[in-house]
C-alpha cells in the first residue's frame, strides 16, 4: 500500500484524504490546528457559536455533479439546506431598498418597480443570469487528464460561461454598474463584491443562487468540515492535529519526509501540500522551487489582489426574523485603516437557534479588506495592546452603527469577537490573511494549475490556490483531482 502524507486538514486536505483512502492509499493528515476544517470553521464565545465561513455553498442543489461530490465526502450527506429568500438586501442612502431575490422573476419585477427607466439594463441583467443557469462547475476530471473528446465536451458545456466571460470578463463591476440609471441599483451592483472584481463574478454568483445551487447547509461551517473528518476516519484515515509542517526531507528529486514543529517526522511515498501555496513554496521548499504562475501573481498584487475581511461577531438579546438575512445599509462614516466605511453588511443567523442562547441571535458584520489594509493590521499587530484596542474600537463602531439603524437593538448588542486578516494568517497560515485565492480582476488572467512541483516527482500542491478565485468547491475538487493524478501515475483506475 502506497503511503501518503497530506499537509493541511482544510477542505482540500480532507477531500484528498477521503479519495486517497477510497483508492487504496494509506494516508494521514497533518494539521497545525487542534481541529480540522481550515478556513471552513466556527468557534464559541459567550454562549454563542460564531460561524466563520459559509455564506453560500455552490453544490446545494440535489442531482447536480457538485452536490454528488459533496455528498460522497460526507459533507452534505442527509443534511438539510437553508435556502435564504434573498442573497442580499441593499438599503440605499435615499431610502430605496434593492433585493437580490432568489426568485429571478421577483427580482426583476421589484427592480422594474423601483426603476422603470432601467428596463433595458434590467432585462439584459436578468437574461445573462438566466443564460448562465445552465452552467455547472466541472467536477469530473482536471483538464490535464481529459482526452481530446472530453475536452470538446467540456468546451460545449462551458459555452454559456464562455459567452458571459467574453462579454463581462474584462469589464469591472463598477463600470458595469454604470449601465444602470437608478443610483440604488448602481450602488447595489458596484458594492456587491469587493473592489477589483470583474463584472462576470456577479453573474456566476447570481446564476448559482437563483437556481438553488448556492444555499447554506444547516449546522454551519464547523460541522460541515467535521462530517468530512468523520468520513475520512471511517475510511481508515489517520489524523495528527497540532502538528505543523516546518520542513521537508529530500533525496534527489523526491521528498522523503515531513518535519513537524512537535519534533516528529513523517515518511511516505507521496506528499500533498493542501496548505497555503505560499507556505509550500517559501517555508517548506525555502524558495528553491519557484513556480512562474505563482511568482507572477505574488509579484503583481495590483492585477492579482487578495481579499480578506474583518469578521465582527455580535450577540443580540432579541430575535430578528423580520429583518433580511443579509443587509447592507448606510452608516455614519467611520474609518478603518485609511478607508472610510459608509455602508455595513450584516448577516444574522435566526435560522440557526443553536448558534445563540435562547431568545438571542448571532449577528456577523463583514468588512472587506485589501492589500493596504493587511499592511496596516500587520504593523499594528507588532504591538499586541494597540492591535487589541483597534479591534475593539472597530467592533464598538459597528455596534453603534447597528443600534442607530435599529433603535430597538440599543443596549442589547454585545461584542463577541473580532477577527482580522492577521487572525486568518495566524490560524490558517493564510498568505496575507487571504480568505480566497487571487481575485478575478479585469487585468489579470485566470490560472488553472496542475499542482505539480517542477523538479520534485512525488510532491503535489492542492487546494483553493490552484484555481482562483478559490472557495469551498475548488478546495473539494482539487483535493479529489490530486488523487486522480496520483492514480494515473500509479496506473490504477480512480474510484470516486
Ligand atoms: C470569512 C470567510 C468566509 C468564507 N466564505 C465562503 C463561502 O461562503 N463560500 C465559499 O465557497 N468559500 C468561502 N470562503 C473560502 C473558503 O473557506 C476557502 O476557499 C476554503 O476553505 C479553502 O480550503 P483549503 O483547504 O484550500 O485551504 P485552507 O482552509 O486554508 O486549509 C489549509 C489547512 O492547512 C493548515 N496548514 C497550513 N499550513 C500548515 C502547515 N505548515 N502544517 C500543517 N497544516 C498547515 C491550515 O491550518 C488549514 O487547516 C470563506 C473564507 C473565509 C475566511
Amino acid at each position: 500500500m502506497a503511503k501518503l502524507v497530506i499537509i493541511g486538514g482544510g477542505i482540500a486536505g480532507l477531500s484528498a484524504g477521503i479519495f486517497a483512502q477510497k483508492n487504496g492509499f494509506a494516508s494521514m493528515i497533518l494539521e497545525k490546528n487542534h481541529v480540522l476544517g481550515g478556513e471552513c470553521t466556527g468557534w464559541d464565545r459567550q454562549g454563542y457559536h460564531i460561524d466563520g465561513c459559509i455564506h453560500w455553498l455552490v453544490g446545494t442543489k440535489k442531482g447536480t455533479p457538485i452536490h454528488e461530490l459533496w455528498t460522497s465526502v460526507g459533507a452534505l450527506d442527509g443534511v438539510e439546506i437553508y435556502h435564504q429568500e434573498s442573497f442580499l438586501t441593499f438599503e440605499h442612502a435615499s431610502g430605496a431598498a434593492v433585493h437580490l431575490y432568489r426568485d429571478l422573476e421577483r427580482l426583476k419585477s421589484s427592480w422594474l418597480e423601483l426603476s422603470p427607466q432601467d428596463a433595458e439594463a434590467i432585462d439584459d441583467f436578468c437574461q445573462a443570469i438566466e443564460q448562465l443557469q445552465s452552467y455547472e462547475i466541472p467536477v469530473e476530471k482536471p483538464r490535464d487528464l481529459l482526452g481530446p473528446l472530453e475536452k470538446v465536451k467540456l468546451m460545449m458545456a462551458m459555452k454559456d460561461a464562455g459567452l458571459i466571460m467574453r462579454k463581462f470578463g474584462k469589464m469591472s463591476l463598477k463600470e458595469y454598474a454604470k449601465t444602470f440609471k437608478h443610483p440604488a441599483l448602481r450602488e447595489t451592483l458596484a458594492s456587491f463584491l469587493p473592489d477589483g472584481y470583474s463584472a462576470s463574478s456577479v453573474f456566476f454568483a447570481l446564476a448559482a443562487f437563483t437556481k438553488g445551487q448556492a444555499s447554506i447547509p444547516y449546522g454551519g461551517s464547523k460541522k460541515f468540515a467535521q462530517r468530512m473528518a468523520e468520513r475520512y476516519l471511517s475510511l481508515g484515515g489517520r489524523i495528527e492535529t497540532s502538528c505543523e509542517a516546518i520542513g521537508l526531507h529530500k533525496e534527489g528529486s523526491k521528498v522523503s519526509g515531513v518535519i513537524c514543529s512537535n519534533g516528529q517526522t513523517f515518511a511516505a511515498d507521496y506528499f500533498i501540500a493542501a496548505c497555503d501555496a505560499h507556505v509550500l513554496y517559501e517555508r517548506l521548499l525555502k524558495g528553491k522551487y519557484p513556480d512562474p504562475d505563482f511568482q507572477k501573481r505574488y509579484n503583481n498584487p495590483t492585477d492579482y489582489p487578495l481579499g480578506s475581511e474583518i469578521h465582527i461577531a455580535i450577540g443580540y438579546e432579541g430575535t430578528m426574523e423580520e429583518i433580511p438575512r443579509t443587509l447592507r445599509f448606510p452608516v455614519a462614516p467611520f474609518k478603518v485603516n485609511e478607508t472610510t466605511i459608509d455602508y455595513l453588511t450584516i448577516t444574522h443567523y435566526s435560522y440557526e437557534p443553536d448558534f445563540a442562547p435562547a431568545g438571542c441571535t448571532l449577528l456577523i458584520c463583514s468588512i472587506n479588506q485589501f492589500p493596504a489594509d493587511y499592511d496596516q493590521w500587520h504593523a499594528l499587530a507588532e504591538d499586541p495592546g494597540s492591535y487589541r484596542r483597534e479591534k475593539s474600537r472597530v467592533g464598538e463602531e459597528v455596534i453603534r452603527a447597528i443600534a442607530m439603524r435599529f433603535p430597538q437593538m440599543q443596549g442589547k448588542l454585545s461584542l463577541l469577537d473580532v477577527a482580522t486578516p492577521k487572525t486568518f494568517e495566524r490560524y490558517c497560515n493564510a498568505y496575507r490573511g487571504a480568505f480566497m485565492s487571487f481575485l478575478p480582476t479585469v487585468s489579470g488572467t485566470m490560472m488553472s494549475h496542475t499542482g505539480r512541483i517542477k523538479g520534485l516527482q512525488n510532491l503535489f500542491l492542492s487546494g483553493q490556490w490552484l484555481q482562483p478565485p478559490g472557495g469551498l468547491p475548488v478546495a473539494l475538487i482539487t483535493g479529489k483531482d490530486t488523487i486522480m493524478r496520483l492514480c494515473k501515475i500509479k496506473k490504477q483506475p480512480f474510484i470516486g
